[in-house]
């Protein structure tokens, strides 16, 4: 019961079909399963490597990030990514963050002092 949330696919915007039609336009969503929604565990925030849609960036596959979902299960203490300065991406080869994963966040440091 605890941690999970159900929202809407961004992936295909909660139609349950796949949004490119690449197999065929009857084909189901890959990514809820036909469903419409997909369930994210908490907490959860949008994926900013995809902005929330859950495609790849200039492509039509589903975002690697978020698998298509368009959210993301971040760490419950999280900071800013200093690597790709939370967005995600490289900024060089536009790749999800090597440090971060692509969620533009890392787990907060728990070590006390120095
Ligand atoms: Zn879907
Ligand atoms: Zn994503
Ligand atoms: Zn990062």
């Amino acid at each position: 019961m605890e941690g999970k949330t159900q929202k809407t696919c961004r992936f295909c915007q909660g139609k349950g079909k796949d949004p490119f039609e690449l197999l065929s336009a009857l084909s189901t969503c890959q990514v809820c399963a036909g469903r419409g929604v997909i369930e994210v565990k908490e907490p959860s925030r949008e994926c900013v490597f995809c902005g929330g849609s859950g495609v790849y960036p200039n492509t039509r596959l589903t975002c690697t990030v978020c698998n298509g979902k368009g959210f993301v299960t971040v760490p419950e203490k999280s900071v800013i990514c200093s690597s790709c300065g939370g967005t995600g991406a490289e900024f060089e080869s536009g790749l999800p963050c090597l440090q971060c994963g692509g969620l533009g966040v890392c787990r907060a440091e728990t070590r006390k002092g120095r």
